[in-house]
């Protein structure tokens, strides 16, 4: 109990039991927050039941205009308590969301969490362990230190020698990949003085690697321009031979390659690029290899999928996401580094979080190990999920979505409206309607004499066939376009990461989009 909980003075602001300010931690926290859970979960169904679909119908307008009225612009924020705005804010919260638990929501990297891990953040929340310093977080410390290792095992790093972090996602854990790289290869003086006169670094991703790459060269000062984009195969691989001919392009220009940058499940395909080609490469050159797994780390957890990723234990650095095929909360992104020693460039030392003689006396902080300061304890609900399913347990969901999105992709093959790009690899489908012109075999004889085989025309009508199933609230389709240039390069995506969804539904949402195709296509046939 801190001083305050002692204080005489009660002011008209306090409420709950025994007139004090109802808070969520110590003994009476639980009580406080029971009624007010209750309430929140009450809220939940009104909300998920009005919206009655994947995401509210409507205009993005219609839904900002539910909201008058409870946000209060330019009025006095005091002027009117609203002791039921957490049962009306949840509710519209659930009522205007996308929710990945329906069957028909499924166009990103975003699932339904699991209720067990959503528990588990509850606690955490309750709680609010921060893990800069130990003081701050003494349970949360030893949880998460055991989890890095833990993860490290299953990456296929010596626990021992490994080390790593919590991160807010793979943009995160990329950044810090990027910069572990540049001050590896570049020397810690960059940390002080910045980058050396003359030097031009390189870093090598694929053309289908996430943005996030080219982001962190801008803000560690490479530019994004030092972000060489290696062309891909049709499943969004890298191409190994066009990654050893840049390598050595860069050799030839007195270039510094200082990362390779592997995609282990491109966010689009979930393709994998082939890591031991690319650990050769990189290793031939002396450059640092980073692993972005944010999406296909999940594969880890299946005995059938996991050796689609093999070859991720010689990264020097991996990004794992277990917001996207992992079944939790946001946030639960993973850095990890196959050598802890590589992770010094990071480390910090501040007089009121982690003083010397405190970590001498064996109080341990990890404020050294992440960019950020304040952090919350995010390794919890994956260490209770781990517990509590198992590595088979999660495994089973990952193949249960894998098995979806292979069947999904039947689906698309038997009809013929619908053309599939590829087969999938993790739990992605990407394909695109094709208007009737482009599959009655009559018109395909002639397809530049139909406008509606154009290829810009095609991009069009799938990009407004996706908005249409927005505006209507029937499905979150992805839309996303293929590496290169010019038209036909539109298509739309299904990412699937529900384990509760039957083929019967990804048939029914196929044919959705099949019918919003036809009516558009119709429409523009009489306009
Ligand atoms: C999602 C994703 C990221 C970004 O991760 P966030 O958690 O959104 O920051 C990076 N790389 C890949 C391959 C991804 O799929």
């Amino acid at each position: 109990m801190n001083s305050s909980e002692h204080s005489a003075d009660s002011g008209d602001a306090r409420s709950g039991s025994g007139g004090r300010i109802p808070l969520s931690g110590g003994v009476h926290g639980p009580a406080a927050l029971r009624e007010l859970v209750e309430l929140t979960l009450t809220a939940l169904e009104v909300g998920a039941e009005r919206r009655g679909g994947p995401i509210p119908a409507g205009e993005p307008e219609q839904l900002a205009r539910q909201f008058e009225g409870v946000f209060r612009y330019g009025r006095d924020l005091g002027d009117k308590p609203d002791e039921d705005a957490l049962l009306r804010l949840t509710e519209l919260l659930a009522y205007g969301s996308a929710d990945p638990a329906d069957p028909s929501c499924a166009a990103h990297l975003h699932g339904p969490p699991l209720a067990v891990a959503v528990a588990a953040d509850l606690a955490v929340s309750a709680l609010n362990p921060s893990l800069d310093s130990w003081d701050q977080a003494p349970a949360a410390t030893v949880m998460e230190t055991a989890l890095v290792a833990e993860l490290a095992e299953l990456v296929g790093f010596h626990p021992g020698q490994a080390a790593g972090v919590l991160t807010s996602g793979g943009t995160e854990s990329n950044l810090m990949g990027l910069m572990l790289a540049r001050d590896r290869i570049l020397g810690r003086e960059v940390e002080l003085d910045g980058l050396p006169a003359g030097v031009r670094p390189r870093i090598l991703a694929s053309e289908a690697a996430h943005f996030s790459v080219q982001r962190a060269a801008a803000l560690l000062g490479l530019g994004e321009r030092a972000v060489h984009a290696v062309p891909v195969d049709r499943e969004l691989r890298m191409d190994p031979e066009r990654l050893a001919a840049a390598l050595a392009l860069s050799a030839r220009e007195g270039a510094r390659p200082i990362a390779v940058v592997a995609t282990a499940g491109t966010t689009d395909t979930g393709a994998i690029d082939p890591l031991h080609r690319i650990a050769d490469l990189a290793a031939e050159y002396g450059a640092w290899l980073h692993v972005d797994a944010a999406y296909g780390g999940g594969a880890l957890f299946s005995d059938r999928l996991a050796p689609l990723l093999d070859g991720i234990a010689r990264a020097d650095s991996v990004s794992l996401d277990w917001h996207k095929l992992g079944w939790q909360p946001t946030a639960a992104g993973v850095f990890l580094v196959r050598r802890a020693h590589t992770y010094a460039s990071l480390a910090r030392r501040a007089a009121y979080l982690n003083p010397a003689d405190d970590e001498q006396a064996g109080y341990p902080s990890l404020l050294g190990l992440s960019l950020r300061t304040t952090r919350r304890a995010d390794a919890f609900k994956i260490a209770v999920t781990l517990r509590t399913l198992g590595r088979a347990g999660l495994g089973r969901l990952v193949d249960i979505c894998h098995d979806l999105a292979r069947s999904a992709a039947e689906a698309v093959r038997v009809r013929p409206a619908l053309e599939l790009h590829c087969e999938p690899v993790l739990t992605t489908v990407v394909f695109r309607y094709l208007p009737s012109s482009a599959t009655d075999p009559a018109a395909a004889a002639t397809p530049s004499a139909t406008p509606a085989a154009d290829p810009a025309a095609v991009d069009r009508l799938n990009a407004e066939l996706r908005r249409v199933l927005l505006r209507e609230g029937r499905a979150v389709v992805g839309r996303t376009e293929l590496p290169g240039a010019g038209a036909g390069r539109v298509r739309l995506k299904l990412t699937l990461l529900n384990p509760n969804t039957s083929a019967a539904d990804i048939a029914a949402l196929l044919d959705t989009v099949v019918r919003a195709g036809k009516a558009l296509e119709d429409a523009e046939a009489v306009s």
